[in-house]
């Protein structure tokens, strides 16, 4: 008998039919004879559309009603599940965060967790009771206010609550099979992975994939909390993500998992895709010490999150130098706008502003243990005309931004000069992985 903690996104509780299908596979692990505690998000586009109402009676909500509306969504869910589990003959009980004493920092809209003290869940489930808690909510013990913890946050929740239960593993359930090669809606041949280490899972989510969110990754690998992302619509294993020590917990089951054993890591495991980013350049820029810390200390001020930064060696002119950075597409205005105020006393020449570009990121932490990787990269981009305007790496990535409209063929050529394409098309879902 386990501990199981099992997430449910929006898009798996969208109405009550699927309300009742994710009753059922509850009831299913129940009946193994499994403990089940369960985090469930807001139903279907809850969320965005009591922001969308919020907006309607103020421009700029205050914050703290703001999060007293938003939590009402997984309060809907909670109390609709375990009614359904309750009609199916099993004991079930729904608890807000606060009641499942997830205690909280006392940021409206961002909070993050920072204790969890889950003893009315415990006595719950020594009751026989099946255990189902609001995502994405908490609560801060010096405002005694109700707090969220920012978009996607019922990932965080269950893994904040396998973590505190001790639980065996935290499945997180969404419309699409598990974490894969590359995005399938871009790369068709796309494979699922059975497995992908903590690390590697950080990267591909730092740099666009979006099955799982990253505050929940750094949270699993922190707390040591084995997470398999999986399907709401099929039994099919997905995908469990280890960080360290860990393992596939498929191979001490006695499965055929011959393909992974002695199996040597992948050099690339995966590929992510980005669009939300804009580059900016600043063009012409005095190349004297304190010129990047002038223009950093401006971009740092509008609160923007600078992501790639590349210097040019030499501008076409001499004693200047050339900045480039990207940063989210909704913060590059500001951006733009609090460098070109400060033109003069920087001394730049001018700055291009382009929000047609996407970064195509290759990820591996079979990277550390080869040369050579990133020329398989350009070569395969090279053959495909397509021009890299910047490049960055970390240990075990390489990432470049291309054109916005060369990004898809970009992701499909790498993919394939990897040999990461599988023999068959993924099953390409409408889906988000929420
Ligand atoms: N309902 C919240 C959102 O849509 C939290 C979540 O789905 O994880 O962001
Ligand atoms: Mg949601």
């Amino acid at each position: 008998m386990a501990l199981i903690v099992q997430k449910f996104g929006g898009s798996s509780v969208a109405d009550a039919e699927s309300i009742k299908r994710v009753a059922k596979r509850i009831v299913d692990t129940r009946r193994a004879g499994h403990d089940v505690v369960v985090a469930v998000s807001a139903m279907g586009d809850t969320t965005d559309e009591l922001l969308d109402l919020a907006n309607q009676v103020a421009p700029v909500p205050a914050p703290r009603e703001l999060d007293m509306l938003l939590s009402s969504g997984e309060r809907i869910s909670m109390a609709l599940l375990a009614m359904a589990i309750h009609s199916m003959g099993y004991e079930a009980r729904s608890f807000t965060g606060s009641q499942a004493g997830m205690i909280t920092t006392a940021d409206h809209g961002a909070a993050r967790i920072v204790d969890v003290t889950p003893v009315r869940l415990r006595a719950a489930l020594d009751d026989g009771a099946i255990v189902i808690v609001a995502g994405f909510q908490g609560f801060n013990r010096d405002t005694r206010d109700i707090t969220t913890l920012g978009r996607g946050g019922s990932d965080t929740t269950a893994v904040a609550l396998a973590a505190a239960l001790g639980a065996d593993v935290c499945e997180i359930y969404s419309d699409v099979d598990g974490i894969f090669t590359a995005d399938p809606r871009v790369v068709p041949l796309a494979r699922k992975l059975d497995r992908v280490s903590a690390e590697e899972m950080l990267e591909l989510a730092a740099n666009g994939a979006k099955v799982l969110y990253i505050r929940a990754v750094e949270y699993a690998r922190r707390h040591g909390v084995l997470i398999h992302a999986r399907s709401t619509f099929t039994s099919n294993d997905g995908t469990y993500v280890l960080g360290e020590g860990m393992t596939d917990p498929r191979l001490t089951e006695g499965a055929d998992m011959s393909d992974a054993i002695g199996m040597e890591e992948p050099v690339v495991t995966g590929i992510a895709t980005d669009r939300s980013q804009a580059k900016v350049a600043v063009v012409g820029v005095p190349d004297v010490p304190g010129s990047a810390a002038a223009i950093f200390t401006l971009v740092a001020k509008t609160g923007a999150n600078i992501d790639m930064i590349v210097q040019n060696a030499q501008s076409a002119q001499a004693g200047r130098t050339d900045i480039s950075f990207t940063l989210p597409k909704q913060q590059a205005v500001d951006v733009v706008k609090a460098l070109a105020a400060e033109r003069e006393a920087i001394g730049y020449e001018s700055i291009v502003h382009d929000d047609q570009v996407g970064k195509l990121s290759v990820v591996g932490a079979g990277m550390r243990a080869h040369s050579g990787v990133s020329v398989t990269l350009f070569e395969a981009l090279s053959k495909h005309g397509i021009n890299i305007d910047m490049i960055s790496t970390s240990e075990i990535r390489i990432s470049v931004v291309v054109g916005e409209n060369d990004l898809d063929e970009a992701a499909r050529a790498v993919h394939a000069a990897y040999g990461l394409d599988g023999d068959i098309e993924a099953t390409v879902y409408a889906g988000t992985g929420r």
